[in-house]
């Protein structure tokens, strides 16, 4: 059986066993840490339209998530046993909460004493390296998404394959994928499954994140790998194991569909000079409705994710475009524990009533369509702006989105596609996000 409302809660279900906890412990300066966090029942009614296989499948998905979930704490921590040893039970659940010993939600401020700041290179990096010594390193790989940075015998530096580095825990991850295999019904998930295996035994992931691209009619969804380098505070590039595990509202889903079409026509509309538009989005992108069931890795570490616009390969954008998944019961979650009680706070009275769930639903999903848009390459060098952009990249593309996203809304709106929904609504809502950004330096909380 799925237990939806167990094991996918991870910090709904910690709470609970801290309420059962001595006075004496509820004196602890990390308990107000803790309690700064909503408890949410992840649940999903679409479980009732999946069939036995499909709920066995769900299952093993559940036990890939939990091996990428090891594999995060080693990249992005180290042994995660250490902290078996915290008295303070409140300290040891948001260690738990953060995979770590920084608080990811205030800049990472170290909140357990003997850890220190946290490293920029995290694990994936000799935790002695130099930007000069990294620079001077020889190496086809070195910038690589998927290798780590270890040291020869001899001191010097060298390229490792995540598949080398992990080989235990990609073994069993792939010995699981097999088994799904065998299960998966829907052609689409079955190819993508194949492949993923494949890129897993590989690193080398283009051929499954275009299959994932052509996975077009699965009810569950399985978004699992190394994907995002948020963690590589030294270059930006080393990305970070996560599953996430989804199931697609059809009926939503529907509802969204025509705004696919729309992609390159809203491209041509952005309000600058030709040169810098001449990307074109792949037609083939789509935009869907998901329940969340499970988070693991990288996309649970301090904030749960509401929406996800992937692969982050810029080949895979190329070619296909990108799929832009809105995780609906969390966004809910998120609106009613946070949105709204903030808005109550900042918004005046009468003006309450423009505070609503479906206006937030479309702010998400046209900042993640807008990451999907604008300028890729240089005009001069033809270069990709990522690249060039460096460290800079992720604070402009998420300035961008915001900003691109709401100016999308508004053509639209004028395209009269959008359901009635006036814009002051979605302005109001975007203005209260914002608050919420700037108080916590964070665009993954929202
Ligand atoms: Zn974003």
């Amino acid at each position: 059986m799925i237990n939806l409302s167990a094991s996918v809660l991870g910090v709904a279900a910690m709470a609970s066993t801290l309420f059962a906890c001595s006075s004496q412990q509820q004196e602890s300066p990390m308990k107000a840490k803790v309690e700064e966090y909503a408890h949410v029942e992840l649940k999903s009614d679409l479980v009732s339209g999946l069939n036995d296989k499909e709920k066995e499948l769900v299952k093993i998905f559940f036990q890939v998530g939990e091996i990428t979930d090891n594999l995060f704490w080693k990249q992005t921590f180290g042994d995660k046993s250490k902290l078996d040893t915290i008295t303070d039970p409140y300290a040891k659940e948001f260690a738990m909460i953060h995979y770590g010993a920084w608080d990811r939600l205030d800049n990472n401020k170290p909140f357990l004493s003997g850890y220190g700041e946290k490293l920029d290179v995290c694990n994936y990096y000799p935790h002695d390296i130099t930007a000069e010594e990294f620079e001077a390193f020889d190496d086809a790989n070195k910038d690589s998404w998927y290798t780590v940075i270890r040291r020869n015998d001899d001191g010097s530096l060298k390229s490792v394959w995540y598949h080398e580095a992990y080989a235990e825990e990609i073994g069993r991850i792939c010995a699981l994928l097999e088994k799904a295999v065998t299960l998966a019904e829907d052609p689409g998930l079955k190819n993508y499954l194949e492949k993923r295996i494949e890129a897993f035994k590989t690193d080398d992931y283009l051929a499954s994140d275009l299959a994932w691209m052509d996975m077009k009619d699965s009810k569950v969804d399985f978004v699992t790998g190394p994907i995002e380098s948020y963690d590589d505070m030294f270059r930006e590039t080393k990305t970070s194991y996560e599953s996430f595990v989804l199931l697609k509202d059809e009926a939503r889903s529907k509802d969204l569909a025509k705004f696919v079409s729309m992609l390159p026509a809203l491209q041509k509309e952005l309000p600058c000079a030709p040169e810098y538009k001449t990307f074109v989005p792949g037609t083939s992108s789509d935009l869907n409705v998901y329940d969340a069931v499970y988070y693991a890795g990288d996309c649970n570490a301090g904030s749960k994710t509401i929406a996800i616009n992937l692969p982050n390969d810029e080949r895979v954008h190329a070619l296909k475009g990108t799929r832009r998944l809105q995780l609906r019961n969390s966004m809910k979650a998120k609106f009613d524990k946070i949105l709204m009680p903030i808005g109550e706070l900042i918004v005046t009275p009468e003006q309450q009533k423009y505070l609503n769930f479906d206006a937030f639903f479309w702010n998400v999903t046209f900042h993640e369509v807008a990451h999907g848009l604008g300028v890729k390459q240089t005009i001069n060098t033809n270069e990709s702006v990522d690249a060039v952009m460096g460290t800079e990249k992720t604070s402009w593309e998420e300035a961008k989105a915001d900003i691109l996203g709401l100016f999308m809304l508004k053509w639209v709106k004028l395209q009269t596609l959008l359901p009635k929904m006036p814009l002051l609504l979605i302005l109001q809502v975007f203005c209260v996000r914002y608050v919420l950004v700037l108080h916590r330096h964070t665009e993954r909380l929202i």
